[in-house]
């Protein structure tokens, strides 16, 4: 910690704070978003040697990365929880450096639930083995530029490949597997492993890196002016000039115009954003009375296929903690969260009932709901390209202009749709912003 505020850090990068009336800040390049993408952005430029300004629409910094503990009195991460690809993921070596506490878990499904019953070890072994073989195919039709959606791939022959839809589709993709793209798939993949879960939070460890990143919040920017020299970024608070801006706001924002582009974008950006729209995972925790119930170990995952269609899949008990976490995605995820987080818990405490038994009532503390669907500035989790436009993250991370950068998941260059994929788009970003202002 560098011991400046927040405020006074962007007084001293851009030459005053954005008070309504007074002098527009100015900066080489201004960042819209300080989640993983914009504070990397940030923190990159800066090593640079360039001034910046972040313009944050929220109260915090973070973005889909956020951990809070007001609604359990521990750590939640209402967003990113695993540390994909963690051998390679920048935020590891961070995570270790700073103390916070990992586990590795994959998830191999501890237990599975074909509707009433479990599974047979005959039908666990199909469902890996069938995974595996859905994984390869999408690759390999993928490489071949085969943009069919991913059901094309899977023969369903009953519950066992409903499960495999489920993994592959909602839980993984945040889109039923119909939705999802052949092409797509190759830049998101299942292989992610291993993956390090953080009892601290994942959302904790962004804030932790993002804490030296001087942030105006509450600032949402309104306009983006691009038609001079530079770009006018307008705000609430008053108007930031700088040389070049980095855009991070999910797709669900821009499809939702949140920001005006003067003028308006060119066609093929927006084909692009409305190409790779977004999907949904949300997660209903549960809080119980104590940890290990229930005949449980810690971090066991549960599945309860439905038909491939309403499934929901638990992470129990994770750290020792009194929690059980479900997880519901694609169209079901978004008719829930309409629904409300009422319908949400008893939807989750119905399924852990049939699983476990009618103990997990009386246990019951109290469950919640995250609503990443009805977020102004998110609109859905993380984004999918639709079957036939696996190629459009391509045009969705091109400049426009030659000074409006576009950076966050969605536009990653690899991992796409994780904490970590945005961080390196961040970095990235930023050096060719660099580049492209010639020297500092
Ligand atoms: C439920 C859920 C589970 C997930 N699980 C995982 C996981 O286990 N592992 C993993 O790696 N990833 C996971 N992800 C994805 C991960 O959280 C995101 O990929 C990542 O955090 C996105 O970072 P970003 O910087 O691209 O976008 P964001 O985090 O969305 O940052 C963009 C920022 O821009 C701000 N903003 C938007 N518009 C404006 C505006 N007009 N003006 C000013 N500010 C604006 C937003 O408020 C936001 O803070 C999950 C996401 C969700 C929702």
């Amino acid at each position: 910690m560098t011991g400046i505020t927040r405020r006074s850090a962007l007084a001293a990068l851009a030459g005053g704070a954005l008070v309504q009336g007074q002098a527009p800040a100015n900066a080489d390049v201004a960042i819209i978003g300080a989640g993983s993408a914009g504070l990397n952005a940030a923190r990159r430029l800066r090593e640079l040697g360039r001034s910046v300004v972040v313009l944050e629409a929220r109260n915090r910094i973070g973005g889909r990365a956020w951990t809070e503990s007001d609604t359990f009195g521990i750590p939640f991460d209402r967003g990113c929880a695993w540390l994909h690809k963690a051998d390679d993921n920048p935020y590891t070596p961070l995570a270790r450096e700073w103390g916070f506490t990992l586990f590795e878990h994959n998830n191999h499904l501890d237990g599975l639930w074909l509707g009433d019953r479990r599974a047979t070890d005959d039908e666990r072994k199909r469902q890996a083995d069938e995974e595996s073989r859905l994984d390869e195919v999408m690759m390999k039709r993928g490489k071949q530029g085969k943009d069919k959606s991913g059901e094309a791939w899977l023969k369903r022959r009953g519950p066992v490949e409903d499960a495999v839809a489920t993994f592959h589709g909602p839980m993984s993709s945040a889109v039923d597997l119909d939705e999802l793209s052949t092409v797509d798939y190759l830049t998101i993949g299942t292989d992610v492993e291993p993956n390090l879960l953080i009892k601290e939070g994942y959302g904790a460890l962004v804030a932790r890196y993002g804490r030296e990143v001087a942030v105006e919040l509450s600032t949402p920017v309104r306009t983006v002016r691009y038609s001079g020299q530079g770009v006018e970024l307008e705000t609430a608070k008053g108007t930031v000039r700088a040389k070049a801006c980095i855009v991070t706001s999910s797709t669900g924002v821009l499809a939702a115009e949140k920001i005006r582009f003067d003028p308006v974008l060119p066609e093929w950006k927006r084909d692009a954003i409305a190409d790779v729209p977004m999907g949904l995972l949300a997660k209903i925790p549960l809080q119980f009375r104590e940890s290990g119930l229930f005949g449980l170990k810690d971090f066991d995952d549960l599945l309860r296929e439905q038909r491939g269609k309403r499934d929901i899949y638990f992470l129990s008990f994770p750290f020792h903690l009194p929690l059980m976490v479900g997880f519901v995605g694609g169209d079901f995820a978004w008719e829930l969260s309409a629904a409300g987080e009422r319908e949400a818990v008893d939807y989750a405490m119905h399924h852990l009932r049939h699983m476990l038994g009618s103990d997990v009532d009386k246990q019951l503390v109290k469950g919640s709901f995250t609503q990443w669907a009805g977020d102004p500035w998110a609109l859905g989790a993380y984004a999918t390209a639709t079957p036939g436009n696996g190629r459009s993250r391509e045009a969705l991370r091109r400049t426009v202009a030659e000074r409006v950068y576009f950076a966050g998941e969605a536009c990653a260059s690899r991992w796409t749709q994780t904490c970590g994929g945005a961080a390196i788009s961040g970095r990235e970003t930023a050096e060719a912003v660099h580049k492209a202002l010639g020297a500092a």
